[in-house]
């Protein structure tokens, strides 16, 4: 594996490293060495970085706090751009909250709150980044990124836009914003002064998780979308597949629809469990799960 001058040279002067090993930035703890790992600290870099990994023909995944992807322990041959600590700046202005992309959503919520802001309290819990938020719209107890969500900063195709969010941009884990359409650099969102009860709710939502998710192992959260009609984790229980192992992968007895690392765990035991949970829902209720969580390698 080669790289040439040139690329080599963008590298050098943006501190990429190299065999970065993935458990050691995803919240699953599985996956080998990133072959080349880069945290920039502005649009500039990112452009930099993209258009350096061309030169070489080199693949580019962008990723954020990593707690929503599952990477291959042989290693990926790609740059690897984590959007995280470098941009992660956020102002507030009247009702707007600016943050950059690499801001964690639990500290953005919490900020809110903080400042009198309501209309961010289902993120506290969240382990990822605003990017990764945009890119996923996630969200939770009722509430969803897409709610708040006015503008977005990004990157295609070298360029920097700045535009509104329009109908159509974001939908049930889904956005027109993510990687490897955009490269989300920052987000504008509207949010509303304090009912009271902000910090009441934020408080709430981190008991039920608390209670509910077996956050004491790696994960990544839920591991399939929520089917039209159903509740994949539900779906998951009535099956029997509660505590179902394989290698170091298990299907959480606390909450099914969470696939833990509960020990060692490789990316094939994780894969196989995803593969062997899909294949018998769909046998006992007709329902194909699709996984939440983004694979790669
Ligand atoms: C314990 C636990 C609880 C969770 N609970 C929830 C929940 O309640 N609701 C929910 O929605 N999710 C939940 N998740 C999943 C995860 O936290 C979210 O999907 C989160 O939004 C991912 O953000 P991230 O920064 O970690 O992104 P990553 O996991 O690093 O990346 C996820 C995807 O986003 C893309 N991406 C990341 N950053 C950018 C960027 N700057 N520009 C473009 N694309 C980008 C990546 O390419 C990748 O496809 C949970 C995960 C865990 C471990």
């Amino acid at each position: 594996m080669t790289i040439n001058e040139a690329t080599a040279k963008v590298f050098t002067a943006l501190n990429v490293r190299t065999d970065v090993p993935a458990r050691d930035y995803t919240s699953f703890r599985i996956g080998g060495p990133m072959a080349y790992f880069a945290e920039p600290s502005s649009a500039e870099e990112v452009s930099a970085l993209i258009d350096a990994a061309k030169l070489s023909r080199l693949p580019v995944h962008v990723i954020g706090n990593g707690s929503n992807l599952l990477i291959s322990d042989k290693g990926v041959r790609a740059l690897f751009i984590r959007i995280g600590g470098n941009m992660s700046s956020f102002r507030f202005e009247g009702n707007f909250l600016t943050a950059e992309a690499g801001a964690l959503l639990s500290v953005v919520s919490k900020g809110s709150v903080a400042n009198g802001l309501m209309g961010l309290e289902w993120a506290s819990g969240i382990p990822g980044t605003v990017g990764g938020g945009v890119a996923m719209n996630a969200g939770a107890y009722k509430g969803e990124l897409s709610q708040v969500l006015r503008e977005v900063t990004f990157i295609r195709d070298g360029e920097v836009i700045t535009r509104e969010v329009r109908e159509g941009d974001l939908g049930y884990r889904y956005s027109a914003f993510a990687y490897p359409e955009a490269v989300v650099l920052s987000a504008k969102m509207e949010l509303s002064p304090d009912d009271g009860g902000a910090k009441a709710r934020m408080d709430d939502y981190t008991a039920r998780r608390r209670e509910k998710q077996p956050l004491e192992y790696p994960s990544a959260g839920s591991a399939f979308k929520r089917p039209e009609g159903y509740f994949a984790g539900a779906l998951i229980e009535q099956a029997g597949l509660k505590g179902k192992r394989i290698g170091g992968a298990m299907v959480s007895p606390k909450h099914a629809g969470f696939i833990v690392n509960c020990g060692g765990a490789s990316f094939g035991d994780v894969a196989a469990l995803i593969c062997f949970v899909r294949a018998d829902v769909y046998e006992k209720f007709g329902v194909l799960l699709e996984p939440e969580v983004k694979i790669i390698g």
